[in-house]
């Protein structure tokens, strides 16, 4: 058979590459110049697991990183001598000092009760006030659909509750001053456009950090959530899993995200 095989279907073949006039997923880079970046994750340790090594190179590039998480960590236990307030207090606290390994300036802990979380006005509110005070052109947060493919693992309600109140803050809400007007009038909060978003624990990424050298700075940080982690079999997961996203893309060890670009 020679030649190349022509088209099934005509109008199927001139539309390929894009869906509805809107790009397929293409490869995108870290916006440049990027001086502020902000992670809003549900729980103490979720900014580590899902971007530590990340992080790592944003803030020894000179990049601002401030956190916001969602929720007060309550739940994370399978202790039963321990108490919700008890594991919050030493959540926040491994919080802290992963941040600090990671160079991470503030951290501010919205509070919502841990496995609670939903999508609500006042949950976009708080982010939104977070966004406008901290004005990042990027913000880095958890994906809001479920993914079936990853069986065992089903995602975690908070997860998804977080991802979609971070993404309506970013749009339309922090962009513009009639969203919560309070927030103009009462607290002087002006507007501020985000220009990029990564989400963690996607299932088609289409942003790959080279992490290579942060490895080992963001396993530290991991294993500073002394709570949720086993530190004899932690390491060596994580780095069979930046190694298994990174050799496709040639890279050595990676981290993967969707990048969406709002500009
Ligand atoms: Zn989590």
């Amino acid at each position: 058979m020679g030649g190349p095989p022509g088209p099934v279907n005509p109008a199927r073949a001139a539309n390929r590459g894009s869906i509805c006039g809107v790009s397929p997923v293409e490869r995108h880079d870290l916006i440049s110049p990027l001086e502020r970046a902000l992670v809003v994750v549900s729980h103490p340790d979720d900014a580590e697991f899902g971007a530590a090594a990340t992080i790592a190179g944003l803030t020894s590039n000179g990049v601002r990183v401030d956190y916001v998480v969602t929720t007060d960590g309550s739940k994370g236990t399978e202790d039963p001598a321990v108490t919700p307030e008890q594991l919050s207090t030493t959540r926040v606290a491994e919080q802290r000092a992963a941040a600090d390994i990671l160079g991470v300036s503030e951290i501010v802990h919205l509070g919502y009760p841990d496995g609670y979380l939903t999508p609500s006005l006042d949950l976009r509110r708080d982010i939104v006030r977070q966004i406008r005070r901290f004005r990042p052109e990027l913000v880095i947060t958890q994906n809001p659909q479920r993914r079936l493919d990853h069986n065992p693992y089903i995602g975690h309600p908070d997860h998804l509750a977080t991802g979609e109140a971070t993404l309506s803050a970013v749009y339309p809400a922090a962009r513009d001053h009639l969203n919560f007007p309070e927030l103009w009038t009462e607290e002087k909060l002006e507007p501020w456009k985000v220009r990029q978003v990564l989400l963690t624990g996607v299932e088609k990424p289409n942003l790959w950090v080279d992490i290579s050298e942060t490895f080992e700075t963001g396993l530290r940080a991991i294993l500073a959530h002394e709570s949720q982690v086993d530190p004899d079999t932690v390491g060596e997961r994580v780095r069979e899993r930046a190694r298994l996203i990174g050799e496709p893309q040639g890279i050595g060890l990676a981290q993967a995200f969707a990048s969406i670009l709002l500009e």
